[in-house]
């Protein structure tokens, strides 16, 4: 039994959800696991929300996209995205272990898997562009592939000469921590440098088990990052948030994103003005770790790339003196040092004459 009919096993659903489960145009399917962590009875559950479809989704919003960050414009082969000069987004499936409900790339995701010989285009063109620094390797998720065969997709980059890092985009330590075996941790640190991108979402979902999965990568030599969505009225409190950095933190896992809802079809309610985020981040800042601080991100509708929002510290600035408020309101001068001149003598000593990349 899988996708909706475990859904109706697992959960008491609403009349709501049992008519978000017949209307959904995007795949319902969560792992026993994930549906484990759901509770039974109470609709209002973040792990619940994000498995579940709800009638809301139907509704199309005010400048709603099915494309929002315009990727299928910056996709030079199928299935890779060149946005950024150094950087480039490798889509290696378009399957997940669990269908989440605020999904960006809902547009694909969940449709058949990437077309034969994908893989091969998109290394070849990586290799022709020698500013390609850093592969990200997402879906889908990537994990779901066999170690085999994710071996091969990161091969493939690993052995382009001018790609530096690799990342991987996987929300397997949330939905399956189980799939992160020893094998694949090996498999992973042979790849090095080589960053995991998670996606916890709720303090909910940092159990025994997903902390065994993130510390094992840890531990196996792979750096783990978190991006976190923020979702209205499942995670958009400061509280909540801030539990989960804390607890990510205790796993070595560092806070990396938190982004603003990307505005895809069906995901308004799931939408959060931008002043909360903003407004949780000031919260955060002075009262818990900054290592435990994400940047705030908004991923610009069209294809703009993303761009970071932070609370405004800056009260006024001139060549004399800088007044700054702290969290707490209160104000601060900085005075401007005299001298204005910033360039590094020794800089072209020790880079030569030549142009860095
Ligand atoms: C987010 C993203 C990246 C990576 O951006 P970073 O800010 O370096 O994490 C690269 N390519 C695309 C298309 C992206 O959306």
């Amino acid at each position: 039994m899988h996708g909706a009919q475990a859904l109706a096993a697992h959960l008491a659903l609403s009349e709501d959800e049992r008519e978000g489960i017949t209307r959904a145009s995007f795949p319902a399917s969560a792992t026993p696991y994930y549906l484990s962590l759901a509770d039974r009875d109470d609709p209002w559950c973040p792990v619940r929300r994000q498995i579940v479809p709800s009638t809301a989704e139907t509704r199309r919003g005010r400048g709603e996209l099915a494309d929002p960050l315009g990727e299928d414009r910056d996709m030079p082969v199928p299935g890779l995205v060149h946005r950024y000069p150094d950087r480039v987004l490798f889509l290696a499936t378009s399957r997940c272990s669990a269908y989440c409900r605020h999904c960006t790339r809902r547009r694909r995701t969940g449709a058949p898997g990437a077309s034969a010989g994908a893989l091969e285009r998109a290394a070849a063109y990586v290799r022709a562009h020698r500013e390609v620094r850093d592969v990200l390797v997402s879906g889908g998720d990537p994990l779901l592939l066999p170690t085999a065969h994710l071996t091969r997709v990161l091969r493939a980059f690993r052995s382009i000469p001018h790609v530096e890092i690799l990342r991987v985009g996987t929300r397997m330590p949330v939905t399956n921590p189980f799939r992160v075996t020893g094998e694949l941790v090996a498999a992973l640190r042979r790849l090095a440098p080589l960053f995991v991108i998670t996606h916890f979402n709720h303090p909910k979902e940092v159990t025994a088990q997903a902390r065994a999965a993130c510390e094992a990568l840890v531990d196996g030599g792979i750096p783990v990052e978190n991006q976190t969505v923020l979702l209205r009225r499942l995670n958009s409190s400061s509280r909540i948030l801030g539990d989960l950095f804390r607890r990510l933190l205790t796993m070595r896992v560092r806070p990396y994103y938190l982004h603003q809802m990307d505005v895809a079809q069906g995901l308004e309610h799931l939408r959060t003005p931008l002043e909360e985020g903003v407004a949780i981040l000031a919260a955060l800042r002075g009262t818990i770790s900054g290592l435990a601080i994400p940047h705030l991100a908004v991923d610009l509708p069209g294809g703009g790339g993303k761009v970071t929002l932070q609370p405004d510290y800056l009260v006024s600035l001139d060549a004399r003196q800088a007044v700054l408020r702290n969290g707490r309101g209160k104000t601060y001068r900085y005075p401007q040092p005299v001298e204005r001149d910033c360039s590094c003598p020794y800089e072209s000593t020790f880079y030569g004459s030549s142009e860095v990349r």
